[in-house]
């Protein structure tokens, strides 16, 4: 089938992941150990099978020292999974309002009022210019490197760097839903002891991380990722997991107690090990759910994963060439079925993303528009919630992006797909202004009907 050139970009920026795992393979040896009883295997299925039968439920690790979780937790603070895959950008939501944070270039924390229908700097000082002013430390909504947004005790919390000291540090800050009332929460341990953090997530009363850690071991590097969490309360800190393979793709999800990790990494060279865990936030302990070795770790490496409130897990895996997207879930034994395929007749749907209990699909024909692409969004019963082509030109003329533009990430619901799209132009002009950007939320109006309205615009 043909592909295009501009799906391929597409998909190229929405796997940076696999991208990651690419550059990991040039520059390292492999460093992990396999399981000598798992026979690797380019058939995903069988493998998954044999090798999950023989590890599901045993402990690689040590338990992780038990901490007590607080008690007063608000599940309007949960960690809110279905934007836990943003890299560049980050995104918290209530009934009332959405707030964003894109993690570099742009300084300052972003607002929609829903019932207003209006944008801007959350901040809730009087007489405050903003982001009008260029890097305004007095503007609540100035935030460096802004990285995570969550909520906890009813405040608005986020992670940033302050260069207004020296050495500088990295803390948690917090202030009230309307702008006001600023504060450092905590601050964060170096680098040296966290690692290199990739992802934050804010969930009862912990603020976990993910992080990437480089060692070099007799003359070997490692690339390693670390999971770890602090109290937010007592400042302690943790690792809840690591192996010291290379990693090839990791995050997490969280559902109420249960704190579910993946973790793929590289074996034998250009196979891949995937391994998903759960961790308790109460008692401490750690459990692998599933861990299995495929021989290439092209198209095989976990993607997404999505765990539903009954913690069913679900995950997809990197693209590969003329190959349908399949959502897989584990069974019981931990064994990875596939269990939806995006098979079409007409377009060759094979990169799958996992959101708010939604799979959803990128494609796109061949023969017609470069530019344009097709999505198939389903809920994870299986019903089609959207198909067909993504209604995106609208709005990257409005942003004045049309030739040159990156997509975040696709992240949402069965009633709204979010989408964040940025310049992609990096040339020098352009480097030290505000970049452009701009979320865009889909509402589904019926399977066939994408209705999008702006949320944010960094112009106005
Ligand atoms: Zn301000």
């Amino acid at each position: 089938m043909f592909r295009t050139k501009h799906i391929r970009i597409i998909s190229a920026l929405l796997i940076f992941v696999m991208l990651f795992s690419l550059t990991a393979c040039k520059k390292t040896t492999q460093q992990g150990e396999t399981d000598p009883s798992s026979a690797p295997t380019d058939d995903h299925t069988a493998s998954v099978t044999e090798s999950a039968n023989e590890t599901a439920g045993t402990d690689p690790t040590e338990p992780s020292k038990a901490t007590p979780a607080p008690v007063d937790y608000d599940p309007a603070d949960d960690f809110q999974n279905r934007f836990g895959s943003l890299n560049d950008c980050s995104i918290w939501e209530n009934d009332e309002m959405l707030l964003f944070c894109p993690e570099h270039d742009y300084y300052y924390i972003g607002y929609y009022d829903k019932a207003a229908d209006v944008c801007g700097v959350l901040c809730g000082k009087p007489e405050c210019e903003h982001d009008h002013i260029n890097k305004n430390k007095d503007c609540n909504g100035y935030a460096q490197v802004c990285a995570h947004l969550g909520s906890m005790n009813g405040r608005i919390c986020f992670v940033a760097y302050n260069y207004d000291v020296s050495p500088y540090y990295t803390a948690l800050y917090s202030m009230n839903h309307d702008g006001t009332d600023r504060r450092e929460e905590l601050r964060l341990p170096d680098l040296e002891v966290t690692g290199s953090v990739q992802q934050f997530y804010l969930h009862r009363g912990y603020l976990y991380m993910c992080a990437l850690v480089q060692n070099v071991t007799a003359g070997s590097p490692e690339d390693y990722a670390r999971f770890s969490r602090i109290n937010v309360r007592t400042g302690d800190f943790e690792i809840i997991y690591e192996n010291h393979e290379t990693a090839l793709s990791y995050g997490m999800r969280f559902v109420g107690n249960g704190i579910f990790i993946y973790n793929s990494t590289l074996v034998n060279g250009s196979g891949a090990r995937n391994r998903i865990l759960r961790f308790d936030a109460v008692t401490g302990q750690i459990r692998t759910l599933h861990d299995n070795v495929v021989q290439d770790y092209f198209g095989n490496t976990i993607f997404r994963m999505w765990v539903d409130e009954n913690e069913n897990v679900y995950y997809t895996v990197g693209q590969k060439e003329d190959t349908s997207a399949v959502v897989y879930k584990l069974d019981v034994n931990g064994n990875a079925k596939p269990y939806m395929d995006f098979a079409d007749d007409d377009i060759l749907y094979d990169l799958a993303v996992l959101s708010g209990d939604i799979a959803l699909a990128i494609g796109a024909p061949a023969g017609v528009d470069p530019r344009a692409f097709w999505i198939w969004v389903r809920d994870l019963e299986g019903n089609t919630v959207f198909k067909g082509e993504f209604p995106q030109t609208q709005f990257l003329k409005e942003l004045g992006i049309e030739q040159n533009y990156s997509i975040s990430d696709f992240m949402g619901d069965r009633n709204a797909i979010y989408v964040c799209f940025t310049d992609a132009d990096i040339s020098e002009e352009k480097w030290n202004t505000t970049p452009i950007l701009g979320i865009v939320r889909y509402d589904v109006v019926s399977p066939t009907e994408l209705s999008g309205h702006f949320v944010y615009k960094s112009v106005q």
